[in-house]
């Protein structure tokens, strides 16, 4: 899918590293978070200490391991990444936790995926900068404390609810990143552009604003494709024209919704009467996995007032049938 916010190969992964802004003036939008972050990270330098454990959460695609590099940039101290499912053991945290320098930065991305057993080990690393290592077996066996020195945690999760509340209550700074507004996907676009070397007019920057989904990481898959055909078919200029002809081709319509998206509307509306429906019954319709509809499409369709989530199930909303041009009966 063009417009899925989740990373799909290494060759968007390469455009990200190319276009991820490195400070807080360059990273657009987020306002309240950046404040707040900003001021967090200036009081820690001032009292010569590491920062507050910070959890970042909301949709994939906003920006979590931007503000993880910034923070780190701006602390002028290392940064350390991984993920949740990666550390399988206790003793794959203990190797990373010992191999941090003073004040560095960990970042957990997908943190509500930690193993229970790893999510010990952090709770007193994260409390007290030390680790309870247990060496022997059976009734010989004995505890010792490590010492780590001081670093700050950054999580990231797309799902908050999940995480354990001892895990949550030990982040000081919990900062909420809430899906992009048209004005500030422009100017994320137009900046890209401008890193690309490619001539975007405001009008088509508006066009593939519209359909980014309120997410920087679609803003700019599409801006890539669309230079692409702008490159072959315009002269490598994006004018409106070329915007909605390169959308179209990419099968994305006025509102960033694609066959994926009116697949699952229209399934919703034609198999199970508009709904209500069940989340298990609609995954099985579309031969989805669940958390692939609660994490993927859901999220914007919900915002934009596509599908209401009741408690008997999905239901289509009246926006869905206009935006689909089917009449309620
Ligand atoms: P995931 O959790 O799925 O990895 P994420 O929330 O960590 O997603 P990032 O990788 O930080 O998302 O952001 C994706 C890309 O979007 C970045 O490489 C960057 O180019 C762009 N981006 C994100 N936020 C901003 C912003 N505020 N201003 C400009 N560009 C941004």
């Amino acid at each position: 899918r063009i417009v899925t916010p989740l990373l799909k190969n290494s060759e968007d992964a390469e455009l990200e590293i190319s276009l991820r802004p490195k400070t807080f003036d360059e990273y657009i939008g987020q306002e309240s978070v950046k404040e707040n972050l900003r001021i967090f990270v200036k009081a820690a330098l001032m009292r010569k200490e590491p920062l507050d454990h910070v959890l970042l959460y909301g949709p994939p695609g906003l920006g979590k391991t931007t503000l993880a590099f910034i923070i780190a940039k701006e602390m002028g101290v290392n940064i350390r990444i991984t993920s949740g499912p990666a550390i399988e053991r206790p003793g794959d945290l203990a190797a990373i936790l010992t191999g941090l320098g003073e004040g560095d930065i960990l970042f957990i991305d997908e943190i509500h995926r930690l193993h229970p057993s790893v999510e010990e080990v952090l709770y007193p690393a994260m409390e007290d900068f030390c680790l309870d290592i247990v060496i022997g077996k059976g009734p010989a066996a004995k505890s010792i404390r490590l010492n780590l020195k001081p670093f700050t945690l950054i999580g990231a999760t797309t799902k908050a609810g999940m995480l354990t509340s001892p895990l949550r209550d030990r982040f000081g700074v919990r900062c909420h990143l809430e899906f992009y507004k048209k004005e500030e996907l422009m100017l994320i676009i137009k900046r890209a552009a401008e890193i690309l070397g490619v001539i975007i007019d405001v009008e088509a920057a508006e066009k593939i604003a519209e359909c980014s989904r309120g997410t920087p990481r679609i803003a700019n898959r599409l801006l890539r494709r669309i230079r692409d055909f702008a490159q072959v078919k315009a002269k490598g200029i994006i004018t409106r024209e070329v915007a909605e002809e390169g959308l179209k081709l990419l099968n994305v319509d006025s509102k960033g919704l694609d066959q994926e998206d009116r697949r699952l509307l229209l399934t919703i509306i034609e198999r199970f009467k508009g709904g209500p429906v069940g989340i298990e019954a609609l995954a099985s319709a579309l031969n989805e996995e669940v958390s692939t509809i609660e994490d993927i499409y859901e999220p914007y369709l919900l915002k934009e007032g596509f599908i209401i989530r009741t408690a008997r199930g999905r239901m289509a909303a009246e926006k869905a049938y206009e935006h689909l041009g089917i009449k309620r009966d």
